[in-house]
């Protein structure tokens, strides 16, 4: 049976004759988008588009899509002739515990939200392609990954790690778009991507946020409505710990204080970590002396969030 299945298009709201608009519904070659189970037909659609001379874009999501997927989307499809989106719940990179059963799950809504934006094929792949029977390599990036989400979630960049190299060598993408929220897996992706000299260009993408601040995430909809107040903790933190380094603080400690004291007062929240790091290594800094990761993991009741922010320490004035 084929894996593959065709969404009628929405008519083009300009209802130009050609539909050559670039409005929703259409896709800029006039074909309707494709959604494909099957390896095979991944690297079908995606030879034929490279044989038209398209380039070929990648954005890996796990699907229950938001505004802060869709903008790396919508980047596919503006920066490539043939923007892909994958959506797969990854088993591997859950722990025991976690969230990985009740994790939301819509495809329907999430392809009506792709073929919207313009993307060419979804794929969504069977789990028993992606790890056959008998499965047994995986890509580690250790020193990235030990630290902060690492440490509080061992075996979660293993299975990130190994499912975004997978993904890339069935879509073999020109260029791959992530979320700068996940900050920690971007640096892995980009490590791995440059230690396996993995023939695709990286992009990081900034993060989406509501209109309150708050940073979108599809754990965002586990929270009750006193709980998303409270989950404004995580960003009243970033931003104090910006203003604080804007104010001139250099000794990460005091920042941490700060911060922590302002998410203590919420009674719903428990920190898991604040860490001030290196943004590149997520090694600790003691001082902050240049672009610095600011990265904080909170728990809103049962709701585990992670939020950041990059802080740079004032230009030191010239004396006069
Ligand atoms: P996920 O479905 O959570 O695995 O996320 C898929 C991609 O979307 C990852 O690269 C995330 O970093 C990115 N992403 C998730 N939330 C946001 C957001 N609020 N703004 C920008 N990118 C995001």
């Amino acid at each position: 049976m084929s894996g593959v299945s065709f969404l009628t298009p929405d008519p083009c709201p300009s209802l130009c004759p050609l539909c050559l608009c670039g409005e929703a519904g259409f896709r800029s070659s006039g074909e309707t988008m494709r959604v494909a189970t099957l390896i095979d037909e991944v690297r079908e659609a995606v030879g034929a588009a490279r044989a038209e001379g398209l380039t070929v874009g990648l954005a890996p999501t796990m699907g229950a899509l938001h505004e802060g997927h869709l903008s790396l989307i919508r980047q596919a499809v503006a920066d490539t002739g043939f923007a892909v989106v994958s959506n797969y719940v990854n088993p591997t990179q859950f722990g025991p515990g976690e969230d990985f059963e009740r994790y939301p799950r819509d495809l329907d809504a999430d392809n009506g939200l792709c073929e919207a934006a313009g993307v060419a094929l979804v794929y969504a792949p069977r789990t028993e392609d992606l790890y056959p029977p008998g499965h047994d390599t995986w890509v580690e990036v250790p020193a990235l990954s030990q630290t902060l989400e690492g440490a509080s979630r061992p075996g979660h960049f293993r299975g990130v790690a190994t499912v975004v190299a997978t993904l890339l060598n069935i879509v073999q993408p020109d260029i791959a778009y992530f979320g700068r929220k996940d900050a920690q897996q971007l640096a892995v992706i980009r490590r791995m991507v440059r230690d396996l000299c993995l023939p695709v260009r990286i992009v990081g993408m900034p993060t989406i946020r509501e209109a309150d601040g708050l940073a979108l995430s599809s754990r965002n909809r586990y929270l009750s409505p006193d709980e998303r107040t409270d989950a404004l903790c995580l960003v009243h933190a970033l931003r104090l710990a910006e203003d604080l380094v804007a104010a001139g603080a250099v000794e990460a400690d005091s920042v941490v204080e700060g911060m922590c004291g302002l998410i203590e007062e919420v009674a719903s929240a428990a920190i898991d970590y604040i860490a001030i790091v290196d943004p590149e290594t997520f090694l600790a800094r003691g001082r902050i002396e240049g672009a610095t990761l600011v990265a904080l993991a909170v728990r809103i009741g049962q709701t585990r969030l992670i939020d950041n922010t990059v802080v740079v320490p004032p230009e030191m004035t010239a004396p006069e």
